[in-house]
């Protein structure tokens, strides 16, 4: 064992706010990686964890670690750096580390930006993380993408198996190991999305590798569900469909939910995803409208073939019983009062199980983005805009937007307007007998109908962000 002690942080996107979505892969890839090389490390996920700033700053007098490291995302940063600056007040000796996102587009000036920092990693470090910790050579990394995927070790999920994550949209989906098929999103294109640039080359690891670890997780972690976090899974390729064929033909039942492209996906990949016990996907439809679609540059071809895609995978998802959960965007740059209702009206009636709307938002590194900077609509330091009528590219202001959202979150979800959503949801489950997953959601619909007819818990959200 060496003498280095390492701590790697997932900051919670506010102090004290639970987030049981999906495990830290990054962070626990690299847990592993220095595991092997024999240096000790820790790594904790601070919203899973729900721990409060005095519970980790207590943690870090105690262990006295040499190395802390932060994933520092953009909108939360202030949170990430502030652990950092925490760590060299405990410790005046501690070597500071940033990567993640944020570290990826600002490259070397987050440096300057935060000088409480030592290192600063752009790109994937698990090539280099080991190095970097025993015999750092300069403050500033630049990494690429690891290209051999299947080289790398499965994430140490012993760090964060205390924690239950079990919530996807709302739904309760059981005790669930988070796992990556792929890096990298295979579109790249769409542009409100940030990925192109701040991702890397769309990669595969081997449906083989894949299968080692579904046992794994399976049968040594004993999970109950897996939840595989690509960007965009295209669930009609080969790849995906050689992953299904061989986790029937291994036995390994547990269920999953993917985030997967609701464009890709074939009447085949739908029978192997329910003899493989999939119970849902996420997927993202964006708009029904050809304009908007054709806007974003969501998908190749004809944008007015994406409505026939999405109505085909949404009725291939009801005959074989998968849950499908939808997200869209409200308020689109350029996007007219009649398109925002045209798709909200599509969708109170589509056969999407449960509807995630999300107002338009600039996001950094995003086209749209870039392009508003260009064209002086927003300051380079406008880093997740809102849309808004004073830019001349929308019909509403923020909170009109915001409204709007709501407006459709109330009247696609809610139990009491649209109650047939909810027997078709009900349906699903029993018929993939999930019984735990079905008796766990009954336990929370009182809180969701007391969320819907009472004080909208978005609305608290959405005040403290147009207030920022
Ligand atoms: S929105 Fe999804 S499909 Fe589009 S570029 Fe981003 S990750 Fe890829």
């Amino acid at each position: 064992m060496s003498n280095e002690s390492v701590l790697l942080v997932y900051p919670p996107s506010q102090w004290g706010y639970i987030d049981r979505f999906c495990q830290p892969l990054g962070a626990l890839t690299l847990g592993s990686i220095l595991k092997e090389a024999g240096i000790k490390v820790n790594v904790i996920d601070l919203s899973g964890e729900g721990w409060s700033p005095q519970q980790l700053f207590n943690h870090m007098n105690e262990e006295n670690y040499t190395h802390v490291g932060a994933t520092i995302l953009t909108p939360f940063r202030d949170i990430g750096y502030g652990i950092l600056k925490a760590a060299k007040k405990i410790n005046p000796n501690v070597v500071t580390l940033a990567g993640g996102p944020h570290v990826s587009f600002f490259k070397e000036k987050v440096l300057t930006e935060y000088p409480e920092l030592d290192v600063a990693v752009s790109g994937e470090a698990d090539l280099d993380i080991v190095d970097i910790i025993q015999n750092p050579t300069k403050k500033f990394y630049d990494l690429g993408c690891v290209e051999d995927i299947d080289s790398l070790p499965i994430p140490d999920r012993s760090h964060v198996r205390q924690i239950e994550y079990n919530e996807l949209a709302g739904i309760y989906m059981d005790d669930s190991a988070s796992m990556k098929w792929i890096r990298g999103c295979p579109w790249r294109k769409c542009r409100f999305c940030s990925r192109n640039e701040l991702t890397l080359k769309h990669r595969r690891r081997s449906p083989e590798k894949i299968i080692e670890e579904i046992a794994i997780i399976q049968h040594e972690l004993k999970y109950k569900n897996i939840l595989v976090v690509d960007d965009s899974l295209a669930l009609n390729t080969k790849f995906a469909k050689t992953i299904l064929k061989l986790k029937i033909k291994e036995g390994l039942d547990i269920p999953f939910w993917a985030l997967a492209r609701v464009d890709q996906i074939d009447e085949e990949a739908f029978q192997l995803m329910k003899r493989a016990n999939c119970s849902g996907l996420q997927v993202g439809i964006e708009s029904v409208v050809p304009r908007v679609i054709d806007l974003y540059k969501k998908a190749p071809g004809d944008p007015k073939e994406w409505l026939p895609k999405v109505d085909r995978a949404l009725e291939l998802a009801d005959k074989y019983d998968i849950i499908m959960i939808g997200s869209f965007i409200v308020g689109g740059p350029t996007e007219t009062a009649k398109e925002i209702q045209t798709t909200i009206d599509y969708l109170r009636t589509s056969k999407v199980d449960i509807v995630q709307p999300f107002a338009f938002q600039y996001v950094i590194g995003s086209e749209f983005w870039h392009e508003a900077i260009d064209s002086g609509q927003l300051k380079p330091d406008d880093i997740y805009a809102y849309n808004d009528k004073k830019y001349g590219t929308s019909p509403y202001t923020a909170k009109e937007i915001f409204d709007k959202v709501l407006e459709a979150e109330d009247l696609v979800n809610s139990p009491v307007l649209n109650p047939g959503r909810y027997v078709r949801l009900v349906k699903k489950f029993i018929k993939q007998k999930k019984w735990r997953v079905i008796w766990k959601n009954i336990l929370q619909l009182p809180k969701i109908i007391q969320g819907l007819l009472l004080e909208h818990p978005y609305d608290i959200v959405i005040e403290d962000e147009l207030n920022d």
